[in-house]
């Protein structure tokens, strides 16, 4: 029996607009409360920037890739007295991705650890008992940050100010920056590289991200590098289905145009082309400064477009869906391209918004791991370059840097990439804007700065609107799935707590 045959007349329902990760998870834990809950989508399928779509037997993931922290997936779908593998397989990379250096070389990072401070040690010595200090640091952090912190919902500085949530923070390094700390335990530029790596899911370069975020190396080397077997939509896919079982009714192609305040200050009507609805709550995952400016009159907007204006975004992307012809050879699962100083591409997406001339690009080739999601001997082949957002591609900057990205892997790894291609799909800003109403195009939201932080962040209640709240990677704790999971629960719980008088 679904929690809604229980209870046939809920008197509390709520609208969600979008259908992103943090959408799946508010309408699980609002269905299980005894809401009435209404997923409206813009797009024919749930899962937001994790849509996928076909083509000439490829399947693609559309955005994410890298299944990190396992542990948060599993203590979601736990919660709704499930487990993971009810819904899918996971594979446990190893290695968990490889690394281009300058001229082609490249290590694999592997799945063991010990592994990796034995060959830290070859290029630096002493750096595997650094790398041992390193991570446990890390492991305090991440046990802090993601068992405690980031379920704070960050309304008030007044939610940190208590005995263990202080001892916690002080702990986290919130006022050292991320590329200092890496430098205090190693020298060598490889290292560098590798632990650098996992900053670039957080929007911000290593110098303006807080060393908190070493708990991202936790997560890389200790907890590893996962692959839902037939893709990541699998993750998608089993949250709809724990949404449906709990009664939340999802409604496709319909984008919503206008959210209608009353006098009162209550959103009342939520209205899309072709119909209009009512609910207790309003709650919205398509991106804040969209809802914000497009969707509200002017007086009930929290945030001026000034705000928006200044706020520091995670850089967009130039992407390559690609069907290629034969099974590649030279390549792992997860491969980035790290032959260039990051530095000067990083300086073309935050310092000087351009185009950088020689960008740094990851290759996924998923196909390698799951033969589900290609033809056989076929592989499927997924390139993303970083880029600045709000610098908009046209057709022939595409194709430039299609030509650069395809001649490297050629060079790298003895590919016939253009020769075997079978087509490219391209994807840039312009679609993420079209898509998603993406602010400048940007792909996974604000970066993590110290300034972007916990209260810091726009805020999950609007400041006008009292029944209206936001949710996803715009909002805390911040961009990528794991988060998005806990951003959902953090705004269901807030909701359920100030609709229970
Ligand atoms: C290319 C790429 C690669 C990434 N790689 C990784 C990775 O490897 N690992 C990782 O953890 N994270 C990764 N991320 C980040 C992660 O995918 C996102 O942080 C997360 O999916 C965001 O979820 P969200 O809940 O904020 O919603 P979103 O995915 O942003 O969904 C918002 C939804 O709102 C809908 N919408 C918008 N406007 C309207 C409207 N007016 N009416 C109705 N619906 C509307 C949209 O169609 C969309 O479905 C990646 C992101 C991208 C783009």
């Amino acid at each position: 029996m679904t929690d809604t045959q229980k209870n046939p007349f809920p008197s509390k329902s709520v609208l969600i607009i979008g259908s992103g990760f943090s959408a799946l998870s508010a309408s699980c834990f609002l269905a299980k409360a005894g809401w009435n809950v209404k997923v409206i989508e813009k797009h024919d399928q749930p899962g937001g920037r994790a849509r996928t779509f076909e083509k000439e037997g490829f399947t693609f993931d559309m955005g994410p890739s890298w299944y990190w922290m396992p542990d948060v997936f599993e203590r979601f779908f736990e919660i709704f007295g499930h487990s993971v593998s009810d819904f899918y397989s996971l594979t446990r990379l190893d290695p968990s991705y490889r690394v281009f250096f300058e001229g082609g070389e490249y290590y694999d990072v592997p799945a063991d650890w010990k592994q990796l401070a034995a060959e830290f040690e070859k290029w630096e010595p002493g750096a595997a008992r650094n790398l041992e200090r390193f991570l446990h640091e890390a492991e305090i952090k991440y046990r802090e940050g993601i068992g405690n912190l980031v379920f704070k919902p960050s309304k008030s500085i007044l939610e940190f100010a208590n005995f263990t949530t202080l001892k916690g923070l002080l702990q986290l390094d919130l006022l050292s920056d991320f590329k200092k700390h890496v430098s205090r335990f190693f020298r060598h530029p490889r290292i560098l590289k590798i632990l650098e790596f996992p900053v670039l899911f957080l929007g911000a370069t290593p110098e303006k991200t807080p060393a908190l975020y070493s708990l991202m190396n936790f997560a890389d080397i200790k907890l590893g590098t996962w692959y839902p077997m037939h893709g990541m939509t699998q993750i998608v896919k089993g949250m709809v289905s724990v949404a449906e079982k709990l009664g939340v009714e999802f409604i496709y192609n319909e984008e919503v145009k206008r959210i209608e305040v009353g006098s009162n200050g209550k959103a009342q009507t939520v209205v899309t082309r072709s119909k209009t609805f009512n609910a207790t709550v309003v709650l919205a995952n398509a991106d804040y400064a969209h809802v914000e400016t497009a969707l509200l009159e002017p007086q009930w907007r929290s945030y001026s477009e000034s705000y928006w204006n200044s706020r520091v975004l995670a850089p967009s992307s130039i992407l390559f869906y690609c069907g290629f012809g034969e099974r590649v050879q030279n390549l792992k699962h997860h491969n980035l391209f790290f032959d260039e100083d990051f530095s000067v591409h990083a300086r073309k997406i935050y310092d000087e918004p351009g185009w950088p001339e020689k960008p740094l690009f990851y290759l996924s080739a998923p196909s390698i791991t799951d033969n589900s999601i290609s033809p056989e001997g076929k592989e499927n082949l997924f390139f993303l370059i970083p880029t600045a957002p709000g610098v908009l591609e046209d057709d022939a900057r595409l194709e430039h840097y299609f030509q650069f990205i395809a001649e490297k892997t050629e060079r790298f790894t003895g590919n016939p990439i253009r020769e075997k291609l079978m087509f490219k799909v391209p994807y840039g800003a312009r679609n993420f804007i079209s898509d998603y109403h993406s602010l400048k195009g940007n792909a996974y939201g604000l970066a993590n700065t110290l300034m972007q932080t916990a209260i810091l962040k726009p805020s999950i209640r609007s400041k006008k609107v009292s029944n209206l709240y936001f949710t996803g990677q715009l909002t805390v704790p911040g961009p990528g799935v794991p988060p998005s999971l806990i951003s959902g629960e953090v705004v269901a719980k807030e909701i359920l707590k100030d609709f229970s008088r």
